[in-house]
């Protein structure tokens, strides 16, 4: 037992975010942590910087999810829990009154350096193919047996970073965990359905209108589209994931970097980076402030969108000539 299981043990009440427009292995591992602290007969409440996504609302039966509102007062809590980041800049404005109000925050993540951040105990494993991985291992380190609302956070954390185990951290330990959750009453099929099978009549158009903005650069190595505030607005009426944009074009022959660039609302363009091959990712958004994994990376540019594509397409290149071959 660590410094991490001692804080769990010790600490009453728990208050777990995560960063901003949390995504299914955030949200899955919160549900199951929450489920993990409630076995261990503690308080707990989930507090994320954004709402829930409306693909994650089948949670809700189970487990509640709370959000942050500037003029709420913050949960009562003891103790912070950081799931699936490590730096409270990047739980938006909710972070920086959590700093403000000084509990211990202990962080359970799996992004590269994330024992460097601002976690006082951290519970880390870079090689874990996410978040939800790290809480199933709570449980068993704990000796509580996971109940069904549990093993459905932690398959929505498998199946989120994994993209539902075609990517090469889908490791023995993801099939393994898998199995078990579905013998234990997961229905995948129902949570493929409820995440990917829900969606508005206009997001065909939406999808088609992203694409169409991607353009192939540095010798067809780079795929890159910039998606700006006019069309986020529209993709958010409608709820469409904008990430169903990456893998269509992260599939063609020769693409070893995939690069979407979202203008925010608040100025500053969101760029999420992946990967095919031996190129860094992380090392590319990295350098940017942002950071994540080799194979899928992000970070937030204070820059127009247009400066932001050429940065972006810059850094690639630069990153696409140290692997070797041409990039014009
Ligand atoms: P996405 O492109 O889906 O937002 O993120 C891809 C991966 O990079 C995820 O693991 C995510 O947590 C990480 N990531 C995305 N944006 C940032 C960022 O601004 N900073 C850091 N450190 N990681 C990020
Ligand atoms: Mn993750």
């Amino acid at each position: 037992m660590t410094q991490f299981h001692d804080l769990l043990r010790a600490e009453r009440r728990f208050l777990l975010t995560g960063h901003e427009h949390p995504d299914g292995d955030c949200v899955g591992a919160q549900t199951a942590l929450s489920h993990l602290l409630q076995a261990l007969g503690k308080e707990v409440v989930i507090h994320n910087p954004d709402p829930l996504a409306k693909a994650y609302g089948f949670l809700r039966q189970h487990t509640r999810f709370g959000h942050h509102q500037a003029a709420e007062p913050l949960p009562a809590h003891d103790v912070v829990v950081l799931l699936d980041c490590s730096q409270l800049r990047r739980v938006g404005q909710l972070g920086d009154r959590l700093r403000a109000a000084g509990k211990p925050i202990a962080v359970i993540d799996h992004h590269v350096g994330s024992d460097r951040g601002d976690g006082q105990v951290c519970y880390v494993d870079a090689k874990a193919a996410a978040t939800g991985a790290l809480v199933r291992r709570l449980f068993r380190e704990f000796g509580v047996p996971l109940n069904l609302a549990a093993a459905e956070g932690v398959f929505l954390s498998l199946v989120s970073d994994t993209g539902w185990f075609r990517y090469s951290n889908a490791d023995a330990e993801v099939f393994t965990m898998a199995a078990e959750l579905v013998a234990a009453g997961v229905d995948a099929s129902k949570i493929y359905d409820q995440l990917y099978r829900q969606n508005h009549p206009d997001s065909a158009a939406l999808l088609a209108e992203a694409l169409g903005h991607a353009s192939l650069r540095c010798a067809g190595r780079l795929a890159i589209a910039g998606l700006d505030k006019d069309y986020m607005d529209r993709a958010g009426r409608a709820d469409f994931d904008t990430d169903a944009v990456l893998e269509p074009l992260r599939s063609m022959v020769g693409i070893e970097v995939v690069a979407l660039l979202k203008e925010r609302f608040d100025g500053g363009v969101k760029v999420s980076l992946r990967a095919r091959g031996d190129v860094d990712v992380q090392r590319i958004a990295a350098a940017f402030g942002g950071g994540g994994h080799q194979k899928a990376a992000g970070a937030t540019l204070k820059l127009t969108l247009a400066d932001g594509l050429r940065a972006v397409e810059q850094a690639v290149a630069a990153a696409l000539t140290a692997t070797g071959g041409q990039v014009s």
